[in-house]
């Protein structure tokens, strides 16, 4: 059975490359198209393609093709999917493999469904088992890990970031097919006029740091002296966001505590809480600090492979198997020794 594999991509916001998640996915698509025995297509989306195209030229795709020009370079669904369908109507696309960004989370489901085929999403791997392209992916906050194989086709795979090694390669000359796309003035009618971020996420969610730093309630509670020492703990944990470049998570009760009036770290909000109500960062390393390490919050951890907690506490949740190493100590003591330590080595 033929089974024709598409590549499918958008330029990032620079327009000169593609998302660090599309080489991720194209390492992906390489695998999957190796163990089928097909060759690959990939399909470019963008205002200017050709530094993002030249820059996979030397992933030996079969074909490369474009859809590009100004009406391509904003996210916009009308436009994005005009765009991808055409793309996967000339490559006679079967699989189609794409980065689970959130321009095309918002828009390969609608094309799945113009194509009469189906998407899956938020994928953790996309392989090849007994001949099928076989997925995975997780559901109820990580805790079952689903299996699927689908006989739908085009069948429609978003990977998510960080779970597949990123392809690499000497930037080529791409031979590029560009395919025209005649956009409606109706299409058109949305325009992105600015991106407004939530006021911490941009300086303290770091997807690609090789840390996530976790601060807990503990941070603002009364500590050995009888007092709280909250502008401290703010100083200490920028202090050591800054040298470590760690990404930052929080507990569900500190993140909680800036919607009840409470003494709080102004730089944390709901975006940072790591757990089963929160979010499921991939990191290689974590180091969970005044942080109880309870369940709810310890399944959030599920991604992060080496796992360090520092509390007061030695019975404490994270000493009964959910870290790797637990320092029973201050925490205020030890980041300040770290940051110390920081900024004697630069
Ligand atoms: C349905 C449900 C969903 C939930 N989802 C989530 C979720 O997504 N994420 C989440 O985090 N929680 C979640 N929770 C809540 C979770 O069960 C815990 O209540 C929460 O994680 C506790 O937060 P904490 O450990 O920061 O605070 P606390 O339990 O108050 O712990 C503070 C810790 O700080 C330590 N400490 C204090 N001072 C210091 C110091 N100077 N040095 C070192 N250690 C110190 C203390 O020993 C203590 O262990 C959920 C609960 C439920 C019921």
């Amino acid at each position: 059975m033929s089974q024709s594999i598409l590549l499918l991509a958008h330029v990032d916001e620079s327009g000169a490359t593609l998302p660090r998640a599309a080489y991720e996915a194209l390492g992906a698509a390489l695998d999957v198209a190796k163990q089928l025995g097909q060759p690959l297509t990939i399909g470019l989306i963008g205002d200017n393609i050709e530094s993002a195209a030249n820059s996979v030229a030397a992933a030996g795709a079969q074909k490369i093709f474009a859809v590009s020009g100004p009406d391509f370079a904003q996210a916009r669904y009308a436009t994005d999917a005009a765009a991808a369908e055409a793309i996967c109507r000339a490559a006679s696309a079967e699989i189609v493999i794409a980065p689970a960004t959130s321009r095309f989370l918002r828009v390969l489901p609608g094309l799945a469904h113009r194509l009469k085929g189906c998407a899956d999403t938020h994928l953790t791997s996309i392989e090849v088992i007994a001949g099928k392209p076989t997925v995975t992916r997780w559901f109820y906050r990580q805790r079952l890990e689903a299996v699927v194989q689908r006989d739908a086709r085009p069948w429609i795979l978003l990977l998510d970031t960080g779970c597949h090694p990123a392809w690499t390669g000497t930037p080529g000359a791409a031979d590029v097919q560009t395919i025209a796309v005649t956009v409606p003035p109706e299409a058109k009618r949305t325009v992105v006029t600015g991106v407004r971020s939530p006021k911490s996420d941009a300086q303290t969610i770091r997807p690609d740091a090789k840390l996530l730093f976790v601060a807990g309630a503990g941070w603002t509670k009364k500590q050995p002296d009888g007092k709280t020492h909250v502008p401290e703990a703010e100083a200490l944990i920028l202090d050591f966001l800054r040298g470590s470049g760690a990404s930052l998570g929080g507990s569900k009760s500190l993140v909680d505590q800036s919607g009840e009036n409470q003494a709080v770290l102004g730089f944390m909000t709901h975006l940072n809480q790591v757990g089963q109500t929160g979010s499921t960062p991939r990191h290689p390393k974590g180091l969970s600090t005044c942080c109880h390490g309870e369940e709810p919050h310890v399944v959030g951890w599920r991604f992060v492979n080496e796992r360090r907690a520092v509390n007061l506490d030695p019975n404490c949740g994270w000493a009964r198997g959910k870290a790797d190493v637990l320092y029973v100590a201050d925490a205020f003591q030890v980041i300040a020794r770290l940051n110390s330590l920081f900024s004697s080595k630069s």
